[in-house]
């Protein structure tokens, strides 16, 4: 699916020349990126703030398909996720590293196009490419990548902070991530077998932006501190609804009602759902990568948020013996599985 039209091996470049070819427009733009790229290592100078450091390693074949994914999607989505959780600390992302291992069958053109997504990211959220490393592979494309940010103290969210009777909230919608992912690969399937076939995508562009190009919820991070709210935890949802409901509860010593009509889902999710004859419900619960805030709050600030159409919400915490629920529309509760929670439709 490659728009490239030119094929120049990399080994035309060598490893500086492809690094010095992928770095030399770099401007910095934060005060805390003291030096970037072409020294041992990058300075960084946060003053009196608390550092936030994340990574993220992705291989081809296991965490994405190039049959299917643009390489510039790639390069956005996977500085996207990155950032997203920074923004789960209810910190701001300044500054990442890509380190990317290549093997042959990847052209200069190529890796160009991989960067072009990269730079994307990092200018719509505002953080400095300041390092990384480059190296070859025997097979495929390997991708890793760190975020560092910052947060006042006082202002960082865990994941371990929940209340019994906090609110249960999440931005965004849910369940889409995971219906436009079985899209492009039905899709797929019918092109191995005839490559003259016109991929059916019409329709579906939602659910296909938010399998290729999700967007960490730095807006979500904007409205707490406009609406002066600190959530009592939080984590962004990669792995599906109900794996991180789980985390929260773990990790807060809590249990949680969740109520099956509030979970937020768009019509194009639950249109393809229908198609493939898969409860949405489901992708919601278990499809991930949908990259949305999951946080609690506490009761008070209900008056806050009780208007905002970003933020749904949908249950809330509970004393641990009480276990994690999910309450159904017909009101039985069901105990929550991080994974293969099954509803009969
Ligand atoms: P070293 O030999 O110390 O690992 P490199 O030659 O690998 O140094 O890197 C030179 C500079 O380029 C360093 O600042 C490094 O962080 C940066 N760099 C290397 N590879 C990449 C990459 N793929 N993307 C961005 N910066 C990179
Ligand atoms: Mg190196």
């Amino acid at each position: 699916m490659s728009k490239e039209t030119k094929h120049t091996s990399i080994s035309t470049l060598g490893e500086f020349g492809l690094i010095d070819r992928l770095t030399k427009n770099i401007q910095l733009k934060n005060d805390s990126s003291v030096l970037g790229v072409g020294d041992d290592a990058a300075v960084l100078d946060y003053k009196n703030k608390q550092i936030v450091v994340t990574s993220d390693l992705l291989t081809e074949g296991i965490h994405f398909n190039l049959m299917y994914v643009p390489l510039k999607h790639l390069g956005y989505k996977s500085v996207a996720v990155n950032l997203s959780d920074i923004y789960a600390m209810n910190a701001t992302p300044k500054q990442i590293t890509i380190s990317i291992a290549i093997s042959s069958k990847f052209s200069v053109e190529a890796i160009d196009e991989l960067y072009e997504g990269i730079y994307l990211a990092c200018e719509k959220y505002g953080v400095d490419l300041v390092g990384g490393d480059t190296t070859s592979s025997l097979t495929g494309l390997t991708i890793s990548i760190t975020a560092i940010g910052e947060a006042d103290k006082a202002d960082i969210v865990k994941r371990s902070g929940a209340k019994p009777n906090d609110l249960l909230c999440v931005s965004g919608d849910l369940g889409g991530a995971y219906m436009g992912l079985q899209l492009l690969e039905r899709e797929n399937e019918v092109f191995k077998v005839n490559e003259n076939m016109q991929p059916q995508l019409a329709g579906y562009d939602y659910i296909l932006e938010r399998q290729l190009k999700p967007e960490p919820r730095a807006d979500i991070i904007a409205a707490f501190k406009k609406l002066g709210i600190k959530p009592t935890s939080m984590i962004d949802i990669s792995d599906g609804l109900s794996s991180e409901i789980m985390h929260l509860c773990k990790n807060s010593g809590v249990g949680c009602s969740l109520f099956e009509d509030k979970v937020p889902m768009d019509l194009q999710t639950k249109q393809m759902a229908e198609e493939l004859n898969i409860n949405p419900l489901v992708a919601a619960l278990n499809g991930g990568e949908d990259y949305e805030l999951l946080f609690t709050l506490p009761l008070d600030d209900y008056e806050k948020i009780k208007n905002d159409p970003d933020f749904t919400i949908i249950g809330h915490m509970t004393e641990a013996s009480e276990g994690v629920n999910l309450i159904t529309t017909g009101g039985s509760a069901i105990p929550l599985q991080a994974q293969g929670w099954n509803h009969g439709k």
